[in-house]
């Protein structure tokens, strides 16, 4: 495997919903960004012709983010589509025909993952998958069981370093800002420590519930769908050691071998500390069943058992219909070791605020003296703005990525498998799901998972 550019991007599922919302703009940005100059092959089951392919493409674009008439020009020139199912052989000889004089296509799954299996071995059989990458879609699996199952299935057919699993989240700017910020900056490692940092808070909130995917929900509940992948790997980036880079070939791993050693530090959970929620008025949501026992909240608390971090505690709080919608970590710093102004109060400790979405921020949190004659200080934050400019979408810079073989921030085999090893044991309804009032911070619960008299940042 090299990392020439690909000379091809396949996408299965082109008619599907994650095609309209997510593939067709971030095709239309790559290709006005002029990082895209190839042939784009939809294929999907729908008896289609191209036209029909093209006029949904243009309605994807209206839709969302804007139709840029040259860029879609191109877009549609460079368009084809196959029609055909995904268990026939026919399909996959149509695409080695389509594909023409290409020797490194770029193969994206959007597809269910039951569809994962069929599809990576019509590629292999047919001679589409030697020399081509192939793009996973999430889920990665249900648990541990099925994430080391289809990393078996793909690797019959693909080598690690072809395959790029994605997790939007690590495309997003606020994520690469937080990455950024952590390294660049001389007075963070210092005190990025146990030593230091008396507790970490990642809180994933969403304002509305589940918008009438109730069915797609049940399958999912907020531990699969958001704790085990994104927050996970949120929590990785803050807590892994310096990333170590051994070489120009060696930039994929340097940042994954890093997540890899912290996220197998990471103390499988145990259900005495997990909380999950179900929000009254779930069960009422088309498709999901009276007696639901999926949780749309959890909130856990983590352990990393290694040198950096032992005896920190870590919390992570993700749910629906919740006060607000705001993805934050917040790092709270111990107070200072002799207090010799009013700084030992609690709750005042100093903090970092890393504000994910919806708008991007990174805060300090320090104290500064009142006014007047006596010693006394007040709570005030230092902050970063970040100024949106000519950004690139997640898809956009991940699609981008997968086309040069970096994989970087793609998860690798061994990360997602040991994500899942952190999660596996209170899958499930290990830990019984409590109620919450829509517009709340989730069960009452949720609050003693805290340690000591800490309080969840609202
Ligand atoms: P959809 O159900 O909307 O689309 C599925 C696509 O697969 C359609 O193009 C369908 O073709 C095609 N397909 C399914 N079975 C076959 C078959 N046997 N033969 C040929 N084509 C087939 O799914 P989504 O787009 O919503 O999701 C795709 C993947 O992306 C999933 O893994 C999902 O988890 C993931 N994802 C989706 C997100 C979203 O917002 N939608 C967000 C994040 C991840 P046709 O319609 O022509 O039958």
């Amino acid at each position: 495997m090299t990392a020439s550019p690909s000379d091809a991007f396949v996408f299965f599922g082109a008619t599907g919903d994650l095609a309209y919302k997510q593939i067709f703009p971030a095709l239309q940005a790559m290709i006005k960004h002029g990082h895209l100059d190839l042939p784009i092959i939809g294929v999907a089951r729908s008896d289609w012709k191209v036209d029909q392919l093209r006029d949904r493409a243009r309605d994807s674009l209206e839709k969302h983010g804007g139709l840029d008439a040259d860029a879609f020009e191109k877009l549609a020139a460079r368009l084809q589509y196959i029609s055909g199912d995904y268990q026939d052989d026919a399909t996959y000889e149509q695409l080695r025909r389509a594909m023409g004089d290409a020797v490194r296509p770029l193969h994206y799954l959007a597809i269910p993952p039951s569809m994962f299996e069929p599809v990576t071995q019509g590629l292999a059989k047919s001679g589409c998958a030697r020399d081509a990458r192939v793009i996973v879609e999430k889920p990665f699996g249900r648990n541990l069981a099925s994430a080391q199952s289809l990393n078996r299935t793909l690797h019959q057919s693909f080598a690690e370093d072809a395959i790029f699993r994605i997790d939007h989240y690590l495309g997003k700017e606020s994520v690469e800002n937080l990455l950024y910020f952590r390294f660049a900056n001389t007075f963070l490692e210092p005190v990025w420590h146990r030593d230091y940092i008396a507790s970490v808070q990642i809180t994933m909130a969403e304002q509305f519930g589940v918008q009438g995917r109730g069915a797609f929900y049940e399958e999912v509940g907020a531990i699969r769908d958001v704790v085990q992948n994104h927050m996970l790997q949120v929590m990785a980036l803050l807590t892994m050691e310096i990333p170590m880079d051994g070489g120009p070939d060696a930039g994929s791993d340097a940042i994954r071998d890093e997540k890899l050693r912290v996220l197998s530090a990471m103390r499988p959970l145990v259900p005495a500390e997990v909380v999950r929620g179900q929000f009254h008025g779930y069960r009422d949501e088309a498709g999901v069943p009276p007696d639901s026992q999926v949780e749309t909240f959890a909130a856990l608390r983590l352990h990393i058992d290694n040198a950096r971090w032992t005896g920190v505690p870590f919390y992570i709080r993700a749910g629906k219909q919740l006060p607000v919608t705001c993805t934050e970590v917040m790092i709270e710093l111990k107070p200072p070791t002799h207090a010799v102004f009013d700084a030992d109060d609690r709750g005042q400790s100093n903090y970092f605020r890393f504000r994910l979405s919806p708008d991007v921020l990174i805060t300090v949190g320090a104290r500064t003296k009142v006014p007047g004659e006596s010693m006394v200080g007040t709570a005030t934050e230092l902050i970063a703005h970040h100024h949106p400019g000519d950004e690139m979408t997640p898809y956009e810079r991940l699609l981008g990525d997968a086309l040069h073989g970096d994989a970087a921030l793609f998860t690798r085999g061994d990360t997602v498998e040991a994500a899942w090893r952190v999660v596996d044991p209170i899958l499930g309804n290990a830990v019984p799901v409590a109620g919450y009032e829509p517009d709340t911070w989730g069960p009452p619960a949720a609050r003693q998972i805290m340690a000591g008299d800490d309080q969840w940042h609202n």
